[in-house]
């Protein structure tokens, strides 16, 4: 399979389950998730018609970037942003996925302050409550968003997850579903600087039953570009 068939294929089942969960298949954004593709395959991923795509490590996005590769799809960063690598991102990434942190918010709010911008992020949920993964916990959220709404050069969008890895992907509807419902519930309450937009879930594995939970910004890898090659050690 090509990646313009692969994308095809997704896009068949994404407007699949949203007409199952009668949703509207134009307000579920296609987010491909690029790590160790080249820039010509990205390229291939956007003419096939991605809407987003998403690296994973810093160093990686500058080099691809470098390369022209996400010219025609806005660029997000979905990995674990560690602290000293805030200043790199900021202003280049549209969106920040996986914010994890008070002190995070605030770095990525200071750097967005100096360059005269203002940077939007989602919040990271460990929905899983798994020491393995970063992220807030859900009861730790309210006052993240509260934390969030004191900082000018930051405008948080929503929350992202990744749900334990599971034997079966409808095992994650239980974590998927509570995701939308800290996303109804956070969403309420009006904080400044807040605007509860997306909510970014479901990956090669699961998207189908994410969308039926409620995802409207979904990541996927290998559905798209196939199975990744790690480099053995
Ligand atoms: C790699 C990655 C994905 C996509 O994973 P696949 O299973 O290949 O679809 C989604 N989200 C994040 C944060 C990732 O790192």
């Amino acid at each position: 399979m090509t990646i313009a068939e692969n994308v095809a294929l997704v896009r068949r089942n994404m407007d699949e389950a949203a007409q199952k969960a009668g949703r509207d298949p134009k307000e579920i954004l296609l987010l491909a998730a690029t790590k160790m593709n080249d820039a010509d395959r990205v390229r291939e991923a956007i003419r096939a018609g991605v809407d987003l795509c998403g690296e994973n490590r810093v160093q990686e996005m500058l080099e691809k970037q470098a390369q022209g590769a996400y010219e025609g799809a806005p660029l997000h960063f979905i990995g674990h942003l560690q602290k000293n690598k805030v200043k790199q991102v900021v202003g280049l990434a549209e969106l920040i996925h996986g914010v994890d942190s008070p002190a995070l918010l605030e770095a990525i709010s200071r750097v967005a302050e100096s360059r005269g911008l203002v940077q939007d992020v989602l919040l990271e949920v460990n929905i899983g409550a798994e020491e393995s993964k970063s992220g807030f916990a859900p009861e730790e959220l309210p006052a993240a968003l509260e934390a969030a709404s004191r900082l000018p050069n930051l405008r948080v969008r929503g929350l992202m997850a990744i749900p334990p890895i599971c034997a079966a992907p409808e095992e994650n509807r239980p974590f998927f579903l509570r995701m939308k419902q800290l996303f109804i519930d956070n969403g309420e309450k009006k904080y400044d600087n807040v605007s509860m937009d997306f909510l970014s879930m479901g990956m090669s594995g699961d998207y189908t039953e994410a969308i039926a939970c409620g995802a409207n910004l979904i990541r996927v890898g290998s559905g798209i570009f196939g199975p990744r090659h790690y480099p053995s050690p």
